[in-house]
């Protein structure tokens, strides 16, 4: 060993000595936070299909290459900094001898080869991702990005380090080839070659080299030990479990949301004939109240941005965005960490856990941060403002665009949970549909015994569950079905469409309350248990003697046919939902409806959230439209996984859009620009919000919003009366 080489195995040896030990330091900092959340028992089932998504989606990149050319270069990035760690092993052998090289395989042509190409490939794809973020940069002229918010010197730190790595990587090689001690052929590793050729025959140059590239290496692993919230870096490693321990692993990436999560109290459904506010919790009042998938969640943030730029509220204007959601309480669970750590909290009536010794040698900041509410508004010190809790329509674009598989829209309800059930704060104007739901089991307060209304002037019998045995479909038609007119429409010519294709339906007329839809997503799990557990009494009781397979249901409405189909067997009920637009398309597709005149003047489609992504329903609704209409259906830009919100889901329906532009005017403007003189809908408050927002534009006369129903039936039956435009207002 030379004197050069003396000196390079010294300094590598110090750095990275200190760079592991505040690596393994930062590790049991992050696991002790993590810790902090409440248990999660589900997350550990199905460790098969957990494994088998969590490799898909890391080594498929199936989230990110919807992302077309940034998905690509971060797989590249990705795959080199995995195989490319070999190469920082192999420079430890470098620095004690410049001809050194890993034990076996590091003989191997074949590792000259793929390292040759994962380092190029990986050289494109940094550059690639450096221009991307740079011209995306929340300071460049025509304002908002989706790194607004970031921290922007944590990408650029990351980026340049990958960078210096693979360029020193080469280099290493580059003075093995210029001083004759390369054992890799040139046709194997032509850059390399190309680099040696023009670097001097300096001897003690690939020890040099190889120091300096683990000096780099262990400046990023020092610099994100000492900044344990820096989840651009540390996702490369978090990514792994918080996809392991996604909520439903056996659906397929990309798949929204579905259902809610029930509430938990330590881990453990909460049933409210049962539960104790003094001994349960009831949503989530303090950050360490989630659950230890929530701080992963929180950890595990890569700060891309991506869920931002399809946030509705974000994009309208509003002080919501799910990337800084998030990012507000990954930073408060890190700040009160130490306070947590040493015994500190408050006990569920409010009282201090710790004893005064136990916080005598805390961190005066660290005491700050505990004091701060969860929910509040800058000037109480809050960590989340109300306005920011109260903007979400629960869409789901978010956990559909998160890389990483963030839950964003779990965590948003849970906070909604306490303010809602202890705190009785809430947008006052929706106290009102709650008033409604528990004491007329609609959001409208209209009597029950109007449900039927619907049904008054059609030219056949729609029999109630009861009154006929062998029905194959229970028909829910859902509040807004039974007393909004414009949704009766849609309810009328669905059941005429069941009546044409000789379909046998019931209804349960009376026996039908509200799914409790909104006042889960607003937060009130309390209605939501009340309605949910009236509603599967009556339906288990309507299908009596059958089996799931025959317990069929058909629902007008996104959120009831998701509430049914995917939250209420969680209280005991199973059925088979689904959704008209389905129904129908099976109904065309066997030749049951035949539409006969296509619908004309061109035809665009709005995907509900609660039918496409929180349901994958994508393909139903536009068979219908397309055989019922003129020509092809002209799609929005945003649309399928990617539609936008009309601004009505999460008990947004019912709460005022005081701030920003209203997102169902944003969508109105999308659809207008197709040129399209039709927007099909398939769910009534989509239905409503774009309405209101073609008649707000004062363009009622030119396009009309109609479910894809009454498309259909025009097509179908194009002498039936269609009762005019769906333009009437809410009401009873
Ligand atoms: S669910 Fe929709 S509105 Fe709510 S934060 Fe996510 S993207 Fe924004
Ligand atoms: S929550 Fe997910 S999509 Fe949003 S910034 Fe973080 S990693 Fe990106």
């Amino acid at each position: 060993m030379g004197s050069v080489q003396i000196v390079t195995t010294i300094l590598a040896a110090a750095i990275t000595a200190v760079a592991v030990w505040l690596a393994v330091r930062a590790v049991m900092k992050m696991t002790a936070v993590i810790r902090l959340g409440q248990p999660a028992p589900e997350r550990f089932s199905d460790k098969g299909a957990r494994t088998k998504t969590m490799l898909v989606e890391t080594a498929g990149h199936t989230r990110m290459l919807k992302w077309g050319v940034v998905g690509a270069a971060h797989w590249f990035v990705m795959v080199g900094f995995i195989v490319l760690s070999l190469l920082v092993l192999e420079a430890y052998f470098e620095v004690v001898t410049p001809t050194g090289g890993l034990p076996i395989i590091g003989h191997w042509t074949v590792f000259g080869l793929a390292t040759e190409i994962i380092t190029v490939l990986g050289l494109i794809g940094i550059l690639v991702l450096m221009v991307i973020r740079l011209r995306n940069r929340p300071t460049r002229p025509g304002g908002r990005s989706r790194f607004t918010g970031s921290t922007m010197w944590q990408g650029y730190f990351v980026e340049w380090i990958v960078l210096l790595v693979l360029i020193f990587g080469l280099l290493i090689r580059g003075f093995k080839v210029a001083t004759d001690h390369f054992e890799y052929p040139l046709w194997a590793t032509p850059v390399s070659h190309a680099v040696g050729a023009v670097l001097p025959d300096w001897s003690d140059g690939a020890s040099v080299a190889a120091l300096i590239k683990i000096a780099i290496s262990m400046t990023w692993l020092i610099v994100i030990s000492l900044n344990v919230t820096m989840g651009v870096a540390w996702h490369r490693f978090l990514a792994f479990p918080n996809i392991f321990f996604k909520r439903e692993p056996a659906k397929p990436a990309g798949s929204g949301l579905g259902a809610l999560r029930p509430m938990t109290s330590q881990g453990k459904p909460l049933d409210f004939e049962e539960a104790d506010p003094e001994k349960d919790q009831f949503g989530v009042a303090h950050v360490e109240q989630f659950s230890w998938k929530g701080l992963l969640d929180f950890s595990t943030c890569t700060e891309c941005g991506r869920c931002q730029s399809q946030c509705p509220a974000w994009n309208t204007g509003k002080p919501l965005s799910p990337k800084l959601l998030v990012l507000s309480l990954r930073d408060h669970a890190y700040a009160k960490a130490p306070y947590l750590l040493a015994g500190g909290g408050k006990d569920l009536t409010g009282e201090e856990k710790a004893t005064q010794a136990q916080l005598a040698h805390l961190d005066v900041l660290a005491l700050a941060e505990a004091d701060k509410p969860l929910i509040g508004t800058a000037e109480e010190g809050g960590v989340i403002d109300p306005d920011v809790l109260w903007s979400c329509t629960t869409c789901g674009a978010c956990v559909e665009q998160c890389p990483v598989d963030i839950e964003h829209v779990d965590h948003i309800v849970d906070m909604r949970r306490y303010q809602v059930l202890i705190e009785s704060s809430f947008p006052s104007e929706a106290g009102v549909m709650l008033r409604n739901l528990e004491n007329k089991g609609n959001p409208w307060g209209a009597p029950q015994n109007t449900r039927e209304d619907w049904t008054k002037g059609l030219d056949f019998e729609v029999p109630r569950v009861g009154e006929v045995d062998d029905f194959e479909y229970l028909f829910w038609v859902g509040c807004a079905g039974a007393f909004e007119d414009r949704a009766k429409k849609t309810t009328r010519a669905v059941a005429t469409l069941l009546n044409e294709a000789g379909v046998k339906f019931a209804i349960l007329g009376e026996g039908e309350t509200c799914s409790g839809d909104p006042a889960r997503r607003i937060g009130n799990e309390f209605v939501f248990q009340m309605l949910a557990q009236q509603n599967v009494e009556t339906l288990n009781e309507a299908f009596e003697g059958r089996d799931k397979t025959k317990r069929k249901i058909v629902a007008t409405c996104p959120h009831c046919f998701n509430t049914l189909g995917n939250e209420y067997g969680q209280l005991g009920g199973e059925f088979e939902v689904v959704h008209h637009t389905q129904l129908l398309a099976h109904l065309v597709a066997t030749g049951k409806l035949t539409p006969v005149q296509p619908v004309d003047g061109g035809v665009t489609y709005h995907d509900p959230c609660y039918l496409g992504r929180h349901n994958r329903i994508f393909a139903a609704p536009r068979e219908v439209l397309g055989d019922s209409i003129a020509g092809d259906l002209t799609e929005m830009p945003r649309n399928s996984e990617r539609s936008f919100c009309c601004g009505a889901g999460g008990a947004r329906m019912w709460m005022e859009e005081k701030i920003g532009k209203r997102i169902n005017v944003d969508r109105v403007e999308e659809a207008m620009a197709t040129g399209a003189k039709t927007v099909a809908v398939g769910c009534p408050f989509c239905s409503t919000m774009l309405n209101d927002g073609v008649n707000g534009k004062g363009a009622g006369e030119q396009v009309e919003v109609i479910d894809v129903a009454s498309v259909l039936l025009r097509s179908v039956k194009p002498e039936q009366p269609q009762g005019g435009k769906e333009t009437a207002p809410i009401g009873g």
